[in-house]
């Protein structure tokens, strides 16, 4: 079987994990996991290339080394793997936001997405389906990572190391256990510590009294074979080095409050350890490289985000728009290539302001895709599909222990008959019976337990409240989130954005399509685009 090698195999690499909570309630472990993924590539003709572990504890979507380690390969330009492969979409993503990120990257670099125990058509469609499954337990996460906020603040608030990469120069050891959960604080480690002091020196007064830049620090450290732990030293580390607060004797173990919100500096809980350079000499090495740092300038142009740029097209000429800035890089503005490349008489479309025109179009796939009103009737077949599948488990489950209660009964009659002695426990018929219903019970049971592990362990059922919280979510992030998901929800939904007197959005869902028609019309909160508003707005130039 695994020498066979055809084109039509495709290889693909497995990600797995549990977060914390998973692993107290004994759900969905990583053996099982592993289990149900390599049957799955089995049946599919999938060659698994390496399976990626995530064991519990580690923290939100975003930081997460083994699925960033998986991500950086997969996407490389070598295209190691044509699929990645994961139980349920929770495996991946919990978090909209990151799920539209992710999913993007890894349709850029040509990699599917392959789940066990849920499949997304390769629509647009797929990709509402795909977010909304995602979120479906946010809700769920925001409380746990609540609790887990509560804990570390606790736990920095007793003076315990709270986790993460140990500092250059210390080592975490277990003081004490308290509930099988180990405390640590912060031991200085002697070889490490005097690189950092020699750090510290370099840069004040480096090696015959001038001081030394970062990157000259580096490459001194780099060619004498100092290490951070094995790894070279670059600028950038030795920047971080010479500005950690640790090294003073104490740093900030609790920066946010239990909803993750940064919290002003006055409130951080700081956690004493063992100081490495006396505040004397950070405050001269701070005062030297502050003198050393280029002078901040404003930068000339204003950098922003470019949503929009490769979906909209000028209508007048059809050429696409680009970002040119005006009143000396204060604003900018959605300009057609025609006008910015042969001149202002080459089409006369309107310059339209940048930030108004994104929010104007992803305000719109907010309300449009993502309205409440439209979003039920958009999902009916994803709520139909999920509770399907679900439906008929539930059904098979019935009837086995339909069969299973019948059996039992049977089994039943044969030992009151025995009993009764209208029939002998000695007749070779009887104890075949007996045997039969017994290895028949023992079935039944074993596909019933299955039943119900299943049923608790794949996807839970879409419910329409969820539907109506998942449009909340997304609209949310479409509004107010980071660019990068803004500009990828509108790269899914979004197939052309025509500007002229009007701005018509076009997209695959019905959703969008409908909307075009009234985003032209529309005379109520959304602004529309005619002649007298791009006027306005060119006047501003
Ligand atoms: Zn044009």
């Amino acid at each position: 079987m695994g020498n066979r090698t055809s084109p039509d195999r495709r290889k693909a690499y497995a990600y797995v994990r549990v977060s914390t909570a998973e692993q107290a309630q004994h759900q969905t472990s990583l053996r099982q996991q592993t289990v149900d993924l390599k049957k799955y590539c089995t049946q599919n003709d999938i060659d698994l290339i390496e399976i990626f572990v995530e064991p519990g504890l580690s923290g939100s979507d975003w930081k997460r080394p083994e699925f960033k380690r998986m991500m950086l390969l997969a996407t490389g330009d070598d295209h190691p793997v044509d699929c990645i492969v994961a139980c349920d979409m929770a495996r991946l993503a919990r978090d909209v936001e990151f799920t539209v990120i992710t999913q993007g990257q890894l349709q850029r670099a040509g990699v599917q997405c392959l789940f066990v125990y849920q499949k997304f058509e390769d629509s647009h469609f797929g990709m509402l389906h795909k977010l909304l499954t995602s979120w479906q337990d946010q809700d769920a996460i925001v409380k746990a990572s609540m609790n887990t906020r509560r804990g570390l603040r606790g736990t920095a608030e007793e003076g315990f190391w709270v986790g993460g990469t140990v500092p250059l120069g210390y080592e975490s050891r277990t003081v004490e256990v308290r509930s099988k959960k180990e405390k640590k604080k912060l031991f200085l480690n002697a070889s490490e510590a005097a690189i950092v002091r020699m750090i510290f020196d370099l840069a004040e007064k480096g090696l015959n009294g001038s001081p030394l830049g970062g990157r000259a620090i580096a490459e001194y450290l780099n060619k004498h074979g100092y290490t951070r732990r094995g790894k070279k030293f670059y600028n950038a580390t030795v920047a971080g080095i010479l500005s950690r607060p640790h090294y003073l004797g104490r740093f900030p173990g609790n920066k946010f409050d239990e909803f993750g919100n940064l919290l002003p500096e006055e409130e951080w809980t700081w956690v004493d350890c063992p100081q490495l350079i006396t505040q004397e000499q950070f405050d001269r090495v701070a005062a030297l490289r502050e003198e050393r740092a280029p002078r901040n300038k404003p930068p000339r142009v204003v950098s922003g985000p470019t949503l929009l740029i490769g979906l909209a097209e000028c209508e007048a000429c059809g050429s696409g728009m680009t970002i040119r800035t005006g009143k000396g890089g204060r604003y900018r503005y959605y300009s057609c290539n025609s006008k910015v490349n042969r001149g202002a008489s080459a089409c006369d479309c309107p310059n339209v302001r940048a930030e108004k025109l994104d929010e104007l179009v992803l305000g719109e796939v907010a309300d449009r895709v993502f309205g409440e009103e439209h979003l039920e009737p958009l999902l009916t077949k994803v709520l139909d599909t999920s509770d399907e599948g679900r439906q008929h488990k539930i059904q098979e489950l019935e009837q086995c222990e339909a069969k299973l209660a019948d059996a039992r009964r049977r089994l039943s009659n044969l030992h009151d008959a025995i009993e009764t002695g209208a029939v002998s426990p000695r007749d070779p018929d009887i104890t075949a019976r007996l045997k039969q219903r017994r290895t028949e019970i023992d079935g039944l049971n074993t596909t019933v337990t299955t039943l119900h592990q299943q049923l608790e362990r794949g996807p839970a059922r879409i419910t329409s409240a969820a539907v109506k919280k998942f449009g909340e979510i997304v609209r949310r992030e479409l509004k107010h989130g980071k660019d990068e998901a803004r500009q990828q929800i509108a790269r899914a939904f979004i197939e052309k954005i025509h500007i002229g007197p009007k701005v018509e959005i076009s997209g695959q869902t019905d959703a969008l399509a409908h909307g075009v028609a009234s985003v032209a019309r529309s005379k109520g909160e959304v602004p529309t685009f005619d002649r007298k508003w791009c006027r306005l707005q060119d006047s501003n130039l």
